[in-house]
């Protein structure tokens, strides 16, 4: 990828592939991140399918996240005792399907998986960290031997916690996949200032934005178009490129029908106009 900070799309859904991508195109943009679909779309024969598809559109899946059927998002408490590779209840019988993930990123020739891991304990001596840390050392090494990285997701955590994480798996194949909005919508702390404790370990991103809730941590922030929120877009650009990222600036948008499409527009649309501003 030559263009520096192309712009991309989180599409998370698999239906109508060929549609969203075309629209995703007719908007200027050919990058994209996607969940992985559900196994059955997992075949060789569909990998092949959308191969084409993405080839036909002229679009690079650039990450592919994981998803669990038991992960939940509706509070921030049910979030920290349903998501991602915490749990201890569900951890074991999760990592088959993070391993097929790989494999079916690997088939497409994506460079990466990403994942929510979950609210990592805030006391890295705890067994319940080291615990967590050896489950991401053996997904870090199994995609390792496919050429590819494992993206953890920013924001259930603090920029000194994700840190200690990434000390404690200690494995060259594990990035970061920083979300701005996030650190705002669970109150886990200034983004910008995140960014540059964590930035040289970033290799993808999610341009969103949020404001800030009146109990931190405790109630959600509110997701808001990019731009109308806390985040400071200039500034996230800004210091990307301080810390050295020059990868796709990956849209996401939590929100569904006809808005979604008109709130990514003007994500283009203020992003286009920061990277003319921001990239020499
Ligand atoms: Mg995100």
């Amino acid at each position: 990828m030559s263009e520096k900070m192309p712009l991309g799309v989180f599409t998370s859904i698999w239906t109508d592939f060929a549609e969203r991508l075309q629209a995703v195109r007719d908007i200027g943009v050919h990058t994209v991140q996607a969940h992985v679909p559900p196994p059955q779309m997992r075949t060789a024969e569909e990998v092949e399918k959308a191969k084409n598809t993405l080839s036909q559109a002229g679009v690079e899946l650039s990450l592919v996240f994981c998803g669990f059927a038991g992960d939940r998002y509706d509070t921030i408490q049910i979030v920290r005792d349903t998501v991602g590779l915490c749990p201890p209840a569900t951890r074991a019988e999760r990592m088959p399907d993070v391993m097929q993930t790989a494999d079916y990123a690997a088939a497409l020739g994506v460079p990466g998986i990403g994942m929510h891991i979950g609210f990592l304990s805030e006391d890295p001596n705890s067994k319940e960290f080291a615990d967590v840390a050896a489950a991401a050392r053996q997904i870090c090494d199994y995609c390792a031997d496919l050429g590819m990285r494992l993206h953890l997701e920013t924001g259930q955590e603090t920029a000194e916690t994700l840190l200690e994480f990434i000390r404690a798996v200690d494995r060259a194949s594990l990035a970061v996949n920083f979300d701005p909005a996030n650190m705002i919508l669970y109150g886990s702390g200034e983004p910008i200032e995140a960014l540059r404790k964590v930035g040289r370990y970033v290799r993808s991103v999610h341009c969103k934005d949020a404001t800030w809730s009146d109990r931190p941590g405790e109630a959600w922030g509110v997701e808001t178009p990019l731009g109308e929120g806390d985040v400071g877009m200039e500034d996230f650009v800004r210091t990307l490129l301080e810390v050295g990222y020059e990868g796709p600036l990956t849209i996401e948008r939590e929100v569904s029908g006809e808005q979604q499409m008109r709130d990514i527009k003007k994500a283009v649309d203020r992003l286009t106009a920061l990277k003319a501003k921001l990239l020499h």
